[in-house]
């Protein structure tokens, strides 16, 4: 693997983010730093990038009418053939170089239709939600921790990790495979540091090929704009090395999935952002949270099932939510509606002053999930729910019985359970508006094609067995 070990690019130095007065100061700048071509960028239902690439001498289109897109050829914008177009409006405090790719530019977009807003764009959707808080005065804040698998395909097609030697049956934290992926991982670490994304830990994850990348918190808006920023760093790095990165929730049966956890607080808008709402010091439980986390807990715990939906979206979502302990020893994902002090066998995880949602992975729309998450969490603050007492025991240890007794629910254990869920649940339905009947019909259709596979476990096991 000659070419994972050579030496990284560059410095890894932390740029500034780019702020711009207007779209003539923006261009002005961008010609300068050899930017000829803008990325006017945003996510279908599916939290996956489109765009298209701009001359920059167009720069001013895209922040005022926008970049046209065809509506019915983008998954879950609501718009048939017959339709107005989809206008992908640059939000101008968005753009940033794409250091992987000198002489480009990305702006984030929102889409538009007839001049507005338009309510089938999770992005314009999350801004909505989001507004809700900014009139109690508050402001929410995200740390969306990507972990993916690094990967190549052998000569027969078959998928395995890219480092022929990351083998241990408990990899996590290994020197030497970290590593043998340096040139991998550097080149992405220094593209996002290089546009003010703060990238301050690296590690090698529980299962062979896997790894995380951890990054600064920001406002949750802008965190579903870096995370989707760095599934396109990642994936095209990898592509460029002859790899494949992938934020698939399990790719192997036999090994810990791709989560993407999610770290949360409310700030209060009058100390800009900075006094941490859900903080409180003299917690009598120790967890450091105040009375509106312990609410806003609730609110995630109440409404659980349905969140699932939105941040476990896949079939293959559920092949990590599964009860029971994984292969190697340490099992990580929640299968549990619970919450705990450092415990990461629950769903949420409190490392004092602050909530870890572990539910959530790689394949989730962070706009969509972003949304969920702060309607259920504005419903427990609403209604003053209790979450009960912490669980610092792991869980997965426990009975059937055990659990029951303590009334701990189970997460839905499959794409189909989660989205009866999701229909049923009125509040973060009202939340989605009309994405949540776009969201519903299109992962309807995902199960039923799931459904009319066979796969080979089923062959195996029931060929010759009746
Ligand atoms: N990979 C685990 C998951 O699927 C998480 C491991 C960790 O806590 O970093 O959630
Ligand atoms: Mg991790």
């Amino acid at each position: 693997m000659t070419v994972l070990t050579s030496l990284p690019p560059s410095a890894g130095d932390l740029g500034s983010p780019l702020r711009f007065a207007d779209a003539a100061s923006a261009r002005a700048h961008l010609a300068a730093q050899g930017v000829q071509y803008v990325l006017a960028q945003f996510v279908d239902i599916h939290g996956v990038a489109k765009a298209k690439s701009v001359p920059l001498a167009h720069l001013e289109t895209v922040l005022t009418d926008g970049a046209g897109f065809a509506g019915f050829a983008i998954w879950g914008v609501g718009i048939e053939p017959h339709g107005p177009d989809f206008m992908a409006v640059g939000d101008l405090g968005t753009i940033s170089l794409v250091p992987w790719q000198p002489g480009l530019a990305r702006i984030v977009c929102e889409g538009h239709v007839n001049g507005e807003p338009w309510p089938f764009d999770s992005r314009v959707m999350l801004r909505a939600q989001l507004d809700r808080l900014t009139a109690n005065g508050w402001t929410m804040f995200t740390g969306l921790e990507p972990e993916f698998s690094l990967l190549k395909r052998g000569i027969n097609g078959q998928i395995a990790p890219c480092d022929p030697s990351d083998t241990l049956a408990k990899p996590c934290y290994d020197y030497k495979g970290l590593s043998r992926t340096r040139v991998f991982l550097e080149r992405l670490s220094n593209a996002l540091r290089a546009t003010g994304i703060d990238v301050y830990q690296i590690d090698h994850e529980d299962a062979n090929g896997q790894f995380e990348m951890n990054y600064t918190y920001t406002d949750a808006l802008t965190s579903c704009d870096h995370f989707v920023f760095f599934k396109m760093a990642a994936c095209e790095i990898a592509h460029e090395l002859g790899l494949i990165c992938s934020f698939m929730p399990k790719p192997f049966a036999h090994l810990p999935g791709n989560g993407m956890h999610m770290h949360l607080s409310i700030g209060s808008l009058d100390k800009g952002g900075k006094r941490n709402l859900f903080e409180d010091k003299t917690d009598k439980r120790g967890l450091h949270l105040s009375t509106m986390a312990y609410h806003f807990l609730g609110g995630l715990l109440a409404h659980a099932p349905a969140l699932a939906a939105l941040c476990a979206p896949t079939v293959n979502s559920y092949k990590r939510l599964v009860v029971g302990r994984s292969l190697t020893g340490s099992t990580w994902a929640p299968a549990y509606i619970a919450y705990g002090d450092n415990n990461r066998s629950a769903m949420v995880r409190v490392p004092k002053g602050r909530l870890e949602l572990r539910l959530p992975d790689g394949a989730c729309n962070p706009y969509l999930a972003t949304a969920g998450v702060l309607a259920a969490g504005l419903d427990g603050i609403a209604r003053q729910l209790d979450p009960g007492e912490p669980r610092n025991v792991n869980l997965y240890e426990w009975s059937d019985a055990q659990l029951r007794e303590a009334g701990i629910g189970l997460l839905p254990q499959n794409l189909l359970a989660a989205l009866d869920a999701l229909q049923a649940d009125s509040v973060i339905c009202a939340a989605l508006g009309p994405l949540a009947g776009e969201f519903l019909k299109l992962k309807r259709m995902e199960w039923v094609e799931y459904m009319r596979h066979v796969s080979d476990w089923e062959t195996r096991t029931y060929l010759e067995f009746f």
